[in-house]
């Protein structure tokens, strides 16, 4: 008969054995080690300060669920102001379901959930700006790459209207890592420095983002999500398949056969390399765009190039 094993720090029956170093838990102890990671991480970065009002990224999937449910566990000790802020991108048969899992965790944790959609701010579905380019002589790029450009700029100019302090994601150390990789593989190391926990970038019309789940596995969040009942979307968006991503991600699956720990000695170099100190323009100097006036580190930024191409086609 199978043996379940014994969690490490009392008589109970482990329900997860940590593969990096064989610790085995039981959901209590799963539970209360989930949490003490994430509030180490925000200490180690400073990432939040008593009082902050703080906008949390909701996309409605396992990452962004169980970090309001995270950040709202916390909230007690630190004070803080939460707000839920979901991005519609206009993507279908996937943004929809997204939007229930969102709405119910942000009531579930009694916050304010705010919902802005490209349609709206941008005058354009990703659907159809994905269309437009397709039927136009203009090579497009990946659709991740306008999502991401135009999310984070609702993400933050939203933030910003909201009047907070901080805007936290759901990147996990997976996303970190996955991160870390591919500016390596591109020859590009020093754009680490742009995906800091915290980025050093100043600028009054810039939140600071702040990633909570830095040092927090994949796997980690999908099982705190399962030990707590907590319901998030787990249709993937039908464009990952375009995302570059992938690759590396299914290299880091494997390499984890061999080496469970391999996602945290790739985020260690990712901080040596910030530790390093390197300057600021390093990291990109952070100016105003002439067109928007909102923060870039172009003349022109990346979303009102997008926009510019858009109506050129
Ligand atoms: Fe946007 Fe790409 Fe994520 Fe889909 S997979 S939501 S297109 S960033």
């Amino acid at each position: 008969m199978l043996k379940i094993p014994q969690c490490t720090f009392c008589t109970r029956e482990a329900g997860w054995v940590r593969p990096w170093d064989k610790v085995k838990l039981c959901k209590q102890h799963f539970n209360s080690q989930f949490t003490k990671k994430v509030q180490r991480t925000i200490n180690k970065y400073k990432l939040l300060k008593r009082n902050d009002k703080i906008v949390v990224g909701l996309s409605g999937g396992k990452d962004s669920v169980v970090l309001l449910e995270t950040l709202k566990k916390l909230q007690r000790g630190h004070q803080t102001e939460l707000i839920a802020v979901t991005v519609d991108e206009g993507i279908t048969g996937y943004r929809k379901d997204g939007l229930k899992f969102a709405k119910n965790a942000a009531k579930k944790a009694e916050v304010e959930h705010v919902i802005v959609s490209f349609e709206e701010k941008i005058g354009v579905t990703l659907d159809n700006l994905l269309t437009k380019f397709d039927m136009s002589n203009t090579k497009r790029l990946g659709a991740c790459s306008y999502c991401g450009v135009f999310r984070r700029k609702l993400l933050n100019e939203t933030s910003r209207d909201l009047g907070a302090d901080k805007l936290a994601t759901g990147h996990n150390a997976d996303d970190e890592a996955q991160t870390i990789l591919m500016n390596v593989l591109s020859g590009n190391v020093l754009k680490t420095l742009r995906s800091l926990p915290e980025p050093q970038l100043k600028d009054n019309a810039f939140v600071p983002r702040v990633k909570p789940f830095r040092w927090t596995s994949e796997e980690e969040i999908v099982l705190y999500a399962h030990f707590n009942n907590l319901k998030y979307q787990e249709t993937p968006c039908p464009n990952s398949l375009e995302a570059h991503r992938g690759v590396i991600r299914d290299i880091l699956t494997n390499y984890k056969e061999k080496s469970p720990g391999v996602i945290f000695s790739i985020l260690k170099s990712g901080d040596d390399i910030i530790n390093l100190n390197p300057t600021q323009e390093s990291s990109g100097i952070l100016n105003r765009c002439i067109n928007c006036n909102e923060p870039s580190t172009k003349l022109i930024c990346k979303a009102c190039e997008i926009q510019n191409q858009l109506q050129e086609i």
